[in-house]
């Protein structure tokens, strides 16, 4: 059975991040055009630095830790990882802090800075201004960016996106709003014959989508979802 799950913020929401679409409609206090957008960079980078420093500095906090519904997904994937892909729309680490090995970060890490020039990648956890200067070429400076996908940018390997829920056999989406697109498009992409479950405290514009909904918080609800399908 081919699985694949897509998580949002929500699966994060009880490690202590806010989620995005908070009843204010703003993130952390901001309108997302002025902090993450290509143009919000160009027109203010030093706010858009600000903003991401400041995401960067609260994962960084040690009581940010993986919840049970991490742990369960990185658990799963060590028993079943040839048929199990775990795509997250998140940009914090908690995946990979759980143990989850192949994490498809669709919209990139912020632990992650990448060079507007070359493209180059480079794990990243300090703050960043526009006179940071580039680790390997000391006398550029101010050329690097957080790596996360911005609004009106392309998520990272849609293609295998598409691929693997044009194959999926369970396609599971867990604390996502489903309001973001490319992502809340994936499940739409599903087979027909394909099982798609949403775990999310509440209903969400694509709940009509699911053949299954499970409504609780995801600390409690992916465990048992995850229990029952090893049975
Ligand atoms: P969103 O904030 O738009 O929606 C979160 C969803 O999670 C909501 O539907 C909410 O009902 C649900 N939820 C909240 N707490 C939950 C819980 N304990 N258990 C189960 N469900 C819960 O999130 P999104 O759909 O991921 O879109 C937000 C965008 O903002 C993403 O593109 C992401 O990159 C970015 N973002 C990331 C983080 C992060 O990395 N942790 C945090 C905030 C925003």
């Amino acid at each position: 059975m081919k699985i694949v799950v897509l998580t949002g913020a929500g699966i994060s929401a009880e490690s202590g991040i806010p989620t995005f679409r908070g009843s204010d409609g703003l993130w952390e206090g901001h309108r997302v055009e002025e902090v993450a957008t290509p143009s919000a960079f160009q027109k203010n980078p030093e706010l858009v630095h600000q903003f991401y420093n400041a995401r960067r500095r609260h994962l960084l906090q040690k009581e940010i830790r993986p919840n049970a519904a991490h742990l369960a997904l990185a658990e799963y994937e060590a028993e079943h990882d040839d048929e199990f892909l775990l795509i997250t729309q998140n940009i914090d680490p908690l995946h990979l802090l759980a143990g989850s090995k192949n994490v498809l970060a669709m919209h990139g890490q912020l632990m992650e800075a990448r060079c507007i020039e070359t493209g180059k990648v480079i794990p990243w956890k300090q703050d960043l201004t526009i006179h940071t200067p580039d680790p390997d070429l000391p006398t550029r400076i101010g050329r690097l960016r957080p790596n996360v996908v911005w609004f009106g940018e392309m998520p990272l390997r849609m293609h295998e996106i598409q691929q693997a829920a044009q194959n999926a056999d369970l396609f599971v989406a867990i604390g996502t709003s489903a309001v973001v697109y490319p992502a809340a498009g994936i499940v739409e992409e599903t087979p027909a014959t394909c099982q798609r479950v949403e775990i999310n405290l509440e209903e969400t514009p694509q709940s009509d989508a699911f053949t299954q909904t499970i409504r609780g918080p995801a600390s409690i609800e992916v465990p048992k979802f995850l229990n029952r399908l090893q049975r």
